[in-house]
């Protein structure tokens, strides 16, 4: 039995933390951002603020944890760093998480794995310099460099006129970094969840086929070969290779997960990579034998894997704060639980995941429950690794 401190505490920290609790190790969640928040419902938790470092790393000494995890790629790095100092294991570790917490960086590290990612231009810094980064790449997305996410902060430029526009920005724009993407024409898009313990074993999940919109990932079909694209074997298993090799050269240990296009020719490029449980993961849970959450806990606490078996065809669909609605409301919820019923009608098993986040003050676009219908496989012969 482990003690494993968590840092942050939305649904896939509760995720993580369930998984943990099913091995019967003990968690803390660190930080709190409100009492009833979805990781604080499901563990117990200890209110601290990153901001003070020494205060936060007493804690967890205090607390005596064997290993700190986060799956807040953004966690101050220096609070990082006086976790490590303080000669406390931490999964992810400073040196990941520096490289992935700067869009420049992330890029050139998975080239440096020799991997493809999309054409881009740093250091757009201002309207100048994003006129000649537009001049050359044409259309493209205008990005910052640190803290994106959910596609927060991202403006795509198609045309002279939307830079015009950008004219009329404030200064205070222009204060973050940014960088100039080339806007890729996709046939579609894959994410691949890798794990990966201290020494180097690895395991590679399915690709999901994810759907997005307005920047949001809205669906993810798993496995990707049976959802309605046409894509082959071979793309297949080389979406599975490049998200391994990434891994692997990133020396990254618990989860990594790795967003792809892949263009109307088959060439693969890769968005970005995620160091941690993945959204368009959570199907892992209905389709696995062991899910991405079990495989994080398991990489850091450095365990044997289990060898992964896929057992079942996910859908999973995110909802977001304004289709929250929609759905059946029954006052007994807590933060976190899900139902499951037998859907006769598209003869699928459905689960609700109901992260109950408090909606007062979200911004509308946030996630807020997902569903997984779950159905038998199609066909098994080519599928796996
Ligand atoms: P976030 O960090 O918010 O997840 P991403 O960079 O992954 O941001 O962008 C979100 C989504 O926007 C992608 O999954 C994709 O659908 C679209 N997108 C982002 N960059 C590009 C690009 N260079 N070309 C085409 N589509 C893109
Ligand atoms: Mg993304």
């Amino acid at each position: 039995m482990a003690r494993i401190a968590i840092l942050w505490d939305w649904q896939l920290w509760a995720l993580s933390a369930l998984a943990a609790q099913e091995k019967w190790h003990e968690t803390m969640i660190f930080w709190a951002a409100w009492t009833n928040s979805p990781a604080a419902q499901v563990s117990p938790s200890i209110d601290v603020t990153y901001k003070d470092t020494i205060e936060t790393v007493h804690q967890i000494m205090g607390w005596e944890a064997d290993v700190v995890t986060t799956e807040w790629e953004n966690i101050p790095i220096e609070l990082i760093l006086a976790i490590e100092e303080a000669w406390i294991t931490m999964y992810p570790n400073s040196k990941v998480l520096d490289i992935i917490q700067d869009r420049k960086t992330e890029k050139e590290a998975i080239k440096n794995a020799w991997e493809e990612v999309v054409d881009y231009i740093t250091w757009v810094n201002n309207i100048h310099s994003l006129q000649r980064a537009f001049d050359k790449l044409w259309a493209g997305i205008l990005k910052t460099r640190k803290e994106g996410y959910d596609g927060k902060w991202q403006v795509s430029i198609n045309s002279q006129e939307d830079i015009n526009k950008l004219l009329k920005e404030n200064d205070k724009f222009w204060l973050a970094d940014r960088i100039f993407e080339k806007k890729e024409d996709l046939y579609c898009e894959l994410s691949v969840v890798v794990s990966r313990r201290p020494w180097g074993q690895t395991r590679v999940y399915e690709p999901a086929h994810n759907i997005h919109e307005n920047w949001i990932l809205k669906e993810s079909i798993i496995p990707a070969t049976q959802s309605n694209i046409s894509i082959s074997a071979e793309t297949i298993n080389k979406a599975k290779e490049i998200a391994e090799n990434i891994t692997n050269e990133m020396w990254v240990v618990w989860l990594l997960a790795v967003e792809m296009f892949v263009l109307k020719d088959w060439t693969i490029k890769i968005n970005e990579v995620a160091p941690r449980p993945h959204n368009s993961g959570h199907w892992t849970i209905e389709s696995y034998n062991f899910s991405q959450y079990h495989s994080h806990i398991t990489a850091i606490l450095d365990e044997d894997f289990e060898e992964l078996e896929l057992l079942k065809k996910s859908h999973l669909y995110n909802l977001l704060w304004n289709e929250i609605d929609s759905l059946p409301r029954n006052e007994d919820w807590s933060w976190y639980r899900y139902y499951k019923w037998w859907d006769s009608e598209k003869q699928v098993d459905v689960y609700y995941y109901v992260y109950w986040k408090w909606y007062g003050d979200l911004p509308k676009w946030r996630k807020m429950w997902h569903i997984v219908e779950v159905s038998e496989l199609e066909a098994l012969n080519w599928v796996g690794k």
